[in-house]
C-alpha cells in the first residue's frame, strides 16, 4: 500500500521523453514509482485527462521581501511552482546595515515595482549578513521551495556606503571585501549573485542602481570568490551598448570561476538582430568551453500597468509628464483631457526614440 497514488494521468517526467498515460505513486517523502500500473494507495488522486508533471523551478523572480513573511508564496504556488529562485536583477535585502533599510525598499520598489508599503510593512530586517538572512528564511514553514541569490546592488551598499549609492568606482578594499562576502553567503547556501547594468532599472527616485557602471574588475574579482566558494552562478542584466566589452567580461567569470554565467536574454523590436549576436556571443564562449548561457523567459514578461505604477499606456508620452506630478486621484482627468495632444507628441517622437525602447524588461 502506497502513502500517495496519482492515477491515471497524462506523465510529461520533464526529461523529454514522450508523454506516456500511467500511475504516480509516492512512499513518505520519495517518488517511487512514474508510470505503468501502480497498487493501491492510501490517498488516491485521480488524474484523467490531467497531465501530472515534476514542479516548476522559477529561476526569475523577486520574492526576497515576501518570502521573509509568506509562507504561500501564492502565485506562484498556485501556478505549480516548486521551487523558486530570487534575488535577481541585483536587487536584494541582504547583506543590509540598518541606516538602508529604507534605501534598499526604495531600489526594490523602483526597480520591481512592488509597493514600498508593503515592504516596509512586511520586512522585519531580523539579520544584518547573508547568512543571517537565509537563518531568517528557514525560521519559516513553507508551501514550496526558496533559493536565495547574492544581489550586487545590496552588496555595494553594505561594502561601499554612500559611495555606492553615488555609483563611484570600488577601491581595492571594497572588491576585496565585496568578494569575500559573497563567499561567504555562498558557502551558508546562496545559490548564485546577481548583478544589474541597465538604464531601465532606477531607484524609485529615478537614480541608476548602484552597480550599474560597477568595473569589469570588480565583477571579476566576485566571479573569483565565486570559484573559490565552488557554487553558485553568476547572473546579470544588461543593456549591452557595447556587446563586445560586455562579453568579455563574462567570458573572464566564467574561465575564472569555473562557474556557469548567464545573462537575461531579451528581445528588442527596434533591433531584431541583436538578439541572434547575442546568441552568437553565447555559442562562441560554449565552443571555447566556457560556461556561459542566456536566460530566457517562457513566456513574454508581464508588467502590471496603472495611474500608481511607474509604467502605463501613457507614462512615455510626453504630455502625462505634467499629469504624473499630480497625486493619484487627478491624474486619470488629466490624461483624458491631453489624450489628443499625447498621440500627436508620440507619433513625432517615435521615429526618433521608439517608447519601447525605454520599456523596462
Ligand atoms: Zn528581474
Amino acid at each position: 500500500m502506497h502513502d500517495i497514488v496519482i492515477r491515471g494521468g497524462t506523465i510529461v517526467d520533464g526529461t523529454g521523453a514522450p508523454a506516456s498515460q500511467g500511475d504516480v505513486a509516492i512512499d513518505g517523502d520519495r517518488i517511487v514509482q512514474v508510470g505503468g500500473k501502480s497498487g493501491p494507495g492510501r490517498r488516491e488522486v485521480k488524474a484523467d485527462g490531467r497531465l501530472v508533471t515534476p514542479g516548476w523551478v522559477d529561476v526569475h523572480t523577486h520574492y526576497d521581501g515576501q518570502a521573509t513573511w509568506d509562507p504561500v508564496l501564492a502565485p506562484s504556488s498556485w501556478h505549480g511552482a516548486t521551487t523558486i529562485v530570487f534575488g535577481n536583477c541585483g536587487v536584494g535585502f541582504a547583506p543590509v546595515r540598518r541606516q538602508h533599510h529604507k534605501a534598499l525598499i526604495d531600489l526594490m520598489e523602483g526597480v520591481e515595482d512592488i509597493p514600498g508599503i508593503v515592504l516596509s510593512e512586511g520586512l522585519k530586517w531580523d539579520w544584518e549578513s547573508f547568512p543571517d538572512y537565509l537563518e531568517a528564511l528557514s525560521r519559516l514553514p513553507r508551501t514550496i521551495d526558496v533559493a536565495a541569490q547574492v544581489a550586487h546592488h545590496p552588496l555595494r551598499v553594505y561594502v561601499m556606503g554612500e559611495r555606492a549609492i553615488a555609483r563611484e568606482q570600488a577601491t581595492a578594499e571594497d572588491i576585496e571585501a565585496m568578494g569575500r562576502l559573497t563567499e561567504e553567503a555562498l558557502k551558508a547556501g546562496a545559490v548564485g549573485f546577481t548583478t544589474s547594468r541597465s538604464d531601465q532599472h532606477k531607484t524609485l527616485a529615478g537614480d541608476l542602481v548602484p552597480g550599474r557602471y560597477a568595473e569589469h574588475e570588480e565583477l571579476i574579482a566576485i566571479g573569483k570568490a565565486m570559484g573559490r566558494a565552488g557554487r553558485g552562478t553568476f547572473g546579470m542584466l544588461s543593456d549591452f551598448e557595447d556587446e563586445a566589452s560586455e562579453f568579455r567580461w563574462m567570458r573572464q567569470v566564467a574561465k575564472d570561476s569555473g562557474r556557469p554565467v548567464w545573462f537575461l536574454l531579451t528581445d528588442r523590436s527596434y533591433d531584431p538582430e541583436r538578439w541572434r549576436r547575442l546568441m552568437n556571443g553565447v555559442r562562441s564562449a560554449r565552443a571555447d568551453k566556457l560556461p556561459l548561457y542566456a536566460q530566457v523567459a517562457g513566456r513574454p514578461v508581464g508588467l502590471t500597468l496603472g495611474l500608481g505604477t511607474s509604467l502605463n499606456p501613457f507614462a512615455l508620452r510626453e504630455a502625462f509628464a505634467e499629469a504624473a506630478k499630480l497625486p493619484r486621484s487627478r491624474r486619470a482627468g488629466t490624461a483624458c483631457t491631453r489624450w489628443a495632444s499625447c498621440r500627436t507628441t508620440s507619433r513625432r517622437r517615435s521615429a526618433a526614440s521608439p517608447p519601447w525602447r525605454r520599456a523596462r524588461a
